[in-house]
């Protein structure tokens, strides 16, 4: 996170990180590929009360790193699929991802 330009960095700093070995059974019945390296989960605006102030800000999403399904699983495969799944969070979808090579 320390290298991400800082207007990139205050877009996702309120995003939790995740790092999981494997999608759960749970996950996959409801949509998430077996081998998934990772997932980007937007938050449910249903759960927010916007007529809360005092409520603590929720996290904006979650980034789920699964480490089974990152090849290699090494310091540049675990950033690379972080920075694909931050760039789901910064609103990118897949095909401006394969647009840049990404
Ligand atoms: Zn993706």
């Amino acid at each position: 996170m320390a290298r991400l330009p800082a207007h990139v960095f205050h877009a996702i700093e309120a995003i939790e990180v995740i790092v999981s070995d494997h999608p759960t059974p749970g996950a996959v019945r409801s949509g998430v590929r077996e081998d998934a390296a990772g997932l980007f989960v937007e938050p449910d605006q249903r759960t927010l009360d916007p007529t809360d102030d005092d409520e603590p800000a929720p996290p904006r999403g979650w980034i789920v790193v699964f480490l089974d399904n990152i090849r290699p699983l090494d310091g540049p495969g675990v950033q690379a699929i972080f920075m694909h799944e931050a760039a789901h969070a910064l609103g990118l979808d897949e095909k401006h991802l394969e647009a840049v090579g990404f």
